[in-house]
């Protein structure tokens, strides 16, 4: 009896985390086979104590945390239908859980944000198919574009003890996000140099996550991340799966216009 109690107690729960590839911001009112795997993985989670995402949206020359009660939904784009500028996500906020996350990374600094951002594009065109009813608390970190890969990567790493706190970590982003390259003619696919750098992440983050900086010499970096944003929402999810010791599985994959990939990865709770 007494080792089966031991055992019960030194049990520790961890929250899933994830990486979504959001792509197009009409992905938030539009039902396809991407935003249809993101419904089916949101349903299939406990329930959050919170949601905290890492957004391509939010970059910028701080590292903050976002702490008001009542954030407000960003449209963070232009030249959308107004169907899109309608749509609204009044998740609450939670400045308490802001604070643990200031202390839980310590000595690194997170500045608290009380009136600044809120939820932009990045983190509700995936919510509104992961928790439409909008009813758990939403955080957002601000991506430092200052700051390399590795702080990135060791940030996320030491987000993990808000997993064992019941918070859903989210990376929202692209791994291959080229928007000069858009092919309009090329609906769901990828160019070749799309899919060999995807497939080296893929490669990496069902393996080693730890190892994803690795792809920064990869032939088709320069073009796969011409700028950053979108790809560093993965660095916290890499750090997250190294800091687990435990490899992501791929949740969906798939190519937009020859230039973007929606791959997205589940890190597993346990
Ligand atoms: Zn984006």
């Amino acid at each position: 009896m007494v080792s089966s109690f031991n055992s019960e107690v030194l049990m520790t729960e961890l929250m899933p985390a994830a990486f979504i590839g959001h792509g197009n911001p009409m992905n938030a009112i539009e039902q396809n086979r991407y935003t249809q795997a993101w419904t089916t993985f949101g349903a299939s989670l406990p329930t959050p104590k919170a949601i905290l995402v890492i957004s391509a949206h939010w970059y910028v020359n701080i590292t903050a945390v976002t702490a008001m009660h009542v954030p407000r939904t960003i449209h963070d784009f232009y030249g959308f239908p107004a169907d899109l500028f309608a749509v609204k996500y009044p998740a609450p906020g939670d400045p308490q859980i802001a604070q643990r996350i200031v202390d839980v990374v310590q000595p690194t600094y997170v500045g608290l944000d009380e009136d600044s951002w809120g939820i932009d594009h990045g983190t509700w065109s995936v919510l509104v198919h992961m928790f439409p009813e909008a009813n758990v608390p939403v955080l957002q970190l601000s991506i430092n574009a200052e700051l390399p890969f590795d702080y990135h990567f060791n940030l996320g790493a030491q987000l993990h003890a808000l997993r064992e706190e019941g918070v859903l970590i989210l990376g929202s982003g692209n791994v291959v996000h080229n928007l000069r390259l858009v092919d309009r003619n090329a609906p769901g696919q990828g160019a070749d140099w799309a899919h060999r750098f995807d497939d080296e992440v893929q490669a990496l983050m069902t393996s080693d996550a730890g190892a994803l900086g690795r792809v920064s010499s990869h032939r088709d970096y320069s073009l796969a991340v011409p700028t950053p944003d979108h790809f560093l929402p993965l660095a916290y999810v890499a750090g997250l799966s190294a800091a687990a010791n435990s490899p992501t599985s791929t949740l969906i994959d798939g190519y937009e216009m020859g230039s973007l990939s929606m791959t997205a990865y589940e890190l597993a709770g346990v």
